[in-house]
């Protein structure tokens, strides 16, 4: 009970700064939502199953049909990254494309363990003309894991336990939505032991999970995170490219009734959001690994040329 008055607060609070920072009020866009058609779900109804996620299988994400049918015509990406971590694009590339290439409703920018570039596309969002909505994040490095921090103003710190960093992001006014968990290979992947203990808690709470992450992390533990989401936690589903590179951004995505950033916050607290999308392309990872490969590359002709640099200043010293 104490939780549920405390996570409202944070919500009114959310909703009204986001409200005075953007000059918008909730929500803005809503005209063009269609409701709900009626299609039957409840034979196929997963004991656990949030509503967003009610009507499909335990470990299906949500087709662009369904999601038609389900009311939920908003796309949201909520989990990229530019330059100001280990992505490709910089922040005004990853808005151009957002804007050119994608037909989504809103983007999130969550930057590894870092917040400025997020913070910077926002300023560079609300100075353009930019038809999709924005929203500040951070993806942080807990000690279990990676977790997403969205609808942020202050960065949170890296190598907190998973529980301070959800608390840090809640004591913000934020969401916490735990990234790509069960990838039994990936170290930054959440365990089902720390989930389990999350659930169990009676004090702290996630807002969400990342059932479709469209990277490698994605791979297999998708089915295993919307299983184990549907049969035993129940919690909000997202879907996110986790886009490294542009062409991957969009990828991934979450199905939600609305187009607005406080609409897919609003679907999110609500359990009625849908992950959905395809995974990387063959180009993305190739894309990356040039990346990757012509910075390695860079770096041994950086060390060649102080190497020479210092023998040159030695033998003009002797
Ligand atoms: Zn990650
Ligand atoms: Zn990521």
């Amino acid at each position: 009970m104490k939780v549920r008055w405390y996570k409202e607060c944070l919500r009114k609070r959310a909703l009204h700064l986001y409200a005075q920072r953007n000059g918008r009020d909730f929500p803005s866009r809503k005209n063009s939502m269609i409701t709900n058609t009626g299609h039957k779900t409840d034979d196929i109804l997963a004991s656990n199953a949030t509503i967003g996620t009610a009507m499909l299988e335990k470990r299906r994400q949500m087709t662009q049909q369904q999601a038609y049918h389900a009311g939920k015509l908003g796309r949201a990406d909520l989990h990229m990254h530019s330059t100001y971590s280990d992505g490709i694009g910089t922040i005004q590339q990853v808005l151009n494309y957002a804007q050119e290439r994608t037909n989504l409703d809103v983007i999130a920018l969550t930057d590894h363990d870092v917040i400025e570039g997020s913070l910077r596309a926002r300023d560079l969002w609300a100075k353009g003309k930019y038809r999709f909505d924005f929203i500040v994040g951070e993806e942080v490095s807990t000690k279990s894991g990676h977790l997403l921090a969205l609808f942020i103003e202050k960065r949170i710190p890296p190598h907190l336990s998973m529980e301070e960093s959800i608390d840090l992001i809640h004591a913000q006014g934020g969401l916490a939505v735990v990234a790509h968990p069960l990838n039994q290979i990936f170290r930054h992947s959440c365990p089902r032991r720390v989930l389990d203990r999350i659930k169990a808690s009676e004090s702290v709470w996630l807002d969400g999970i990342e059932t479709w992450n469209a990277s490698f992390c994605g791979i297999y533990a998708n089915r295993v995170a919307m299983q184990s989401n549907r049969e035993q936690y129940g919690w909000p589903e997202l879907g996110n490219s986790d886009a490294h590179t542009l062409s991957a951004i969009g990828s991934g995505c979450t199905w939600f009734a609305g187009q607005t950033a406080l609409e897919v916050r609003g679907a999110i607290e609500k359990g009625e959001t849908a992950p959905g999308g395809r995974m990387w392309g063959m180009h993305d990872y190739l894309r990356l690994a040039g990346h990757h490969l012509g910075k390695q590359s860079q770096r041994v002709v950086n060390i060649e040329r102080m190497a020479r640099e210092r023998r040159g200043r030695r033998e003009r010293v002797a």
